[in-house]
């Protein structure tokens, strides 16, 4: 009998989500679950579908990446995700898709500019994107090194829990938040915010960052210490 049949639920919904939202195909993109706790996260088992995914078939790991519980092996991304578990405190849930239009920014390598409310209701700043990862580190510890990267980009820069979303340049969109399913939330919003934004560059290339009054207005009504939008 699993001491984890909480946190596997969690991740099992978190992953089944990615699906239904229509961010991942295949067996691309996973995300986890964390329990501070304990200090291990549950997270998808590598290559396998969604169709076949359950909550037991969820793989426990621990922040030095070794397997407390769990017969399949942990998704190939297992590394980056530990790397964000052990250094932005308070984060719970991480998730990693390949979506288009996020993957096209990051691929474009370029951060998404904070054009309207839609973005600034989630974040007040653009959506930050890693520099290319060198050589050095693609050819040491790939994914582990992933997550670094994202760490460095933060560093001194942004706040985790305030900027839940990072591109990495060449490659694709992370995530993360309060649960797992909060993760997988901001993925599906970080996927429209970057459709929105490429539209808008579309149709007028020279669009400027909308105006600060507007940001703060949005931002700090749902995330300000007076928020008031929601129940
Ligand atoms: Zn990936």
């Amino acid at each position: 009998m699993t001491r984890f049949l909480t946190l596997r639920q969690q991740a099992y919904e978190a992953n089944m989500l990615l699906q239904r939202y229509g961010l991942v195909v295949a067996t691309f993109g996973n995300a986890s679950a964390f329990d501070p706790d304990n200090g291990v996260c549950a997270i998808k088992p590598s290559g396998v579908s969604y169709e076949e995914l359950s909550p037991e078939a969820m793989v426990i790991v621990d922040l030095d990446n070794t397997v407390v519980e769990g017969n399949l092996r942990p998704s190939s991304d297992t590394k980056t995700h530990t790397v964000l578990y052990r250094n932005f405190e308070g984060i719970r849930g991480v998730a990693h898709t390949h979506s288009s239009y996020a993957v096209a920014w990051a691929q474009a390598k370029k951060s998404i500019p904070l054009f309207g409310t839609t973005h600034a209701d989630h974040l007040a700043t653009d959506v930050p994107c890693t520099e290319v990862m060198n050589d050095d580190k693609i050819k040491g510890d790939y994914e582990h090194e992933t997550g670094a990267l994202i760490v460095e980009t933060f560093a001194g820069t942004y706040a985790p829990r305030e900027v839940p979303m990072v591109l990495v340049a060449s490659h694709g969109p992370f995530t993360w938040g309060e649960s797992a399913h909060k993760a997988v939330y901001n993925s599906l919003m970080l996927e429209e915010i970057a459709k929105m934004a490429l539209l808008t560059r579309r149709i007028a290339p020279d669009t400027p960052r909308m105006k600060q009054q507007l940001i703060a207005k949005h931002y700090e009504r749902k995330h300000g210490k007076n928020a008031y939008y929601g129940q």
